[in-house]
């Protein structure tokens, strides 16, 4: 899950890290109100959208006056922003942080990942910040440099005063840049983030640094027990489909094939997808309806997948164990009837009550294609394509 700039930084600032002032506006004049609060000569317009690279599309202007402040509000809000992240349809702005401008004498990279392969969390810092950081670890990887945590100890001091002179820090800089180290490492430990990026960490006037960008986001899984930062939330930031699959306690995830999977089990969605592939066909998404899936649900499952303009055929493949045949084809069944379904539909049944569900299909009278394994499956659901094409 992620979250906007403002609110990282927020979030931030409760743990020690150094931010500029500032607040998020959704309008021209409370834009304006909140510059004219925030005093000074100078604030930066930022477009808040779940993706980097504002600064080269133009989500991120310096504003000398608070007309500029007004017009640079005007000209994000209700437009699609394109950076090097969006892809080119863009994204949405619907609201921008207005914020104190810095003036910054050199730009820092710092972030925090979890690498799988040490199962650590993983500093990751570099004296050349900025805009083309992405770039710099291409070009020169040994610009990069890299420091796990352990667990048990946490992130030592020693180790953020080894990061901060590596990142060519020097005098009190190296205790500031080791402060927000450890706020930043307490943040992501806290609040389960899976990444954390401040970019650039900056050196402002007389030497002080601060995060003048923050990125963070966060497992999904464990959210659970951090009603804080579930409530930061950005819904209009997500794939619309899967927000309503999640609504409905069903996990999608969109592809770009043509075959819609609905299966039960995380593992089943990948032995689907291979098999299909396997036969040369393309998975369009997969939605997993979990165990003890309701006639309503694998309704609802149908709707999802089919709000996907490139499905042209659906294969249904469930192993029950939790489940039950005989619920899923009812659902089947159900959705048949109340969903205007073109496309042709694959159908696989296995386990608990098999024996209840397949004659609940047949009876129905709908053309449902009934195959006996995963691969007869597959196999059924690329010919079906292939001669439809
Ligand atoms: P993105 O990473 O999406 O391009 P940033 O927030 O990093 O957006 O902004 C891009 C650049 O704009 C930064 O690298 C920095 O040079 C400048 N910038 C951002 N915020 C400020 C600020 N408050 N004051 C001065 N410059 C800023
Ligand atoms: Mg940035």
């Amino acid at each position: 899950m992620n979250i906007h700039e403002y609110q990282t930084k927020e979030l931030l600032r409760g743990f020690g890290v150094p931010v500029p002032n500032g607040r998020v506006a959704h309008n021209v004049d409370n834009a304006a109100t909140i510059a004219e609060d925030l005093g000074g000569e100078r604030w930066v317009v930022k477009a808040q959208i779940h993706a980097g690279g504002r600064g080269k599309g133009g989500g991120v202007r310096v504003a000398s006056s608070l007309e500029e402040v007004r017009q640079f509000t005007d000209e994000m809000i209700g437009t699609y922003l394109v950076t090097p992240q969006t892809g080119e349809q863009g994204r949405l702005v619907q609201r921008v942080l207005i914020e104190q401008a810095c003036k910054i004498n050199k730009e820092y990279y710092l972030g925090m990942v979890i690498d799988r392969a040490t199962q650590r969390i993983t500093v990751i810092a570099s004296a050349s910040g900025g805009m083309n950081i992405e770039e710099v670890a291409k070009t020169d990887p040994d610009r990069v440099i890299r420091e796990a945590v352990d667990p048990a100890i946490g992130l030592a001091g020693f180790q953020c005063r080894k990061i901060a002179a590596r990142m060519g820090l020097a005098g009190k800089q190296i205790g500031e840049a080791a402060k927000i180290m450890q706020a930043l490492y307490r943040c992501f430990r806290d609040k389960d983030a899976l990444l954390a990026e401040i970019n650039p960490l900056a050196a402002i006037d007389e030497g002080r640094l601060m995060a003048l960008d923050a990125k963070m986001s966060f497992d999904s899984n464990a959210m659970y027990r951090h009603s804080d930062i579930i409530e930061l939330r950005d819904f209009d930031e997500e794939d619309v489909k899967e927000v309503e699959a999640s609504g409905h306690g069903l996990n999608y995830i969109a592809l770009d094939g043509d075959v819609g999977c609905i299966v039960n089990g995380a593992g089943l969605a990948m032995a689907t997808m291979d098999a299909i592939s396997f036969h040369k066909g393309r998975p369009a998404n997969f939605l997993d309806v979990g165990g003890g899936a309701s006639p309503e649900k694998v309704g609802n499952a149908f709707r999802i997948v089919l709000q996907d303009p490139n499905v042209k055929a659906i294969l249904v493949n469930i192993f029950a164990g939790i489940n039950r045949c005989d619920w899923i084809a009812e659902g089947l069944v159900q959705a048949m009837r109340d969903q205007d379904i073109q496309v042709p539909i694959v159908v696989r049944l296995a386990g608990t009550n098999v024996e209840k569900g397949a004659p609940i299909l047949k009876a129905s009278g709908f053309p449902f294609i009934m195959a006996d394994n995963l691969d007869d499956a597959a196999t059924k659901v690329v010919a079906v394509l292939e001669a439809a094409a």
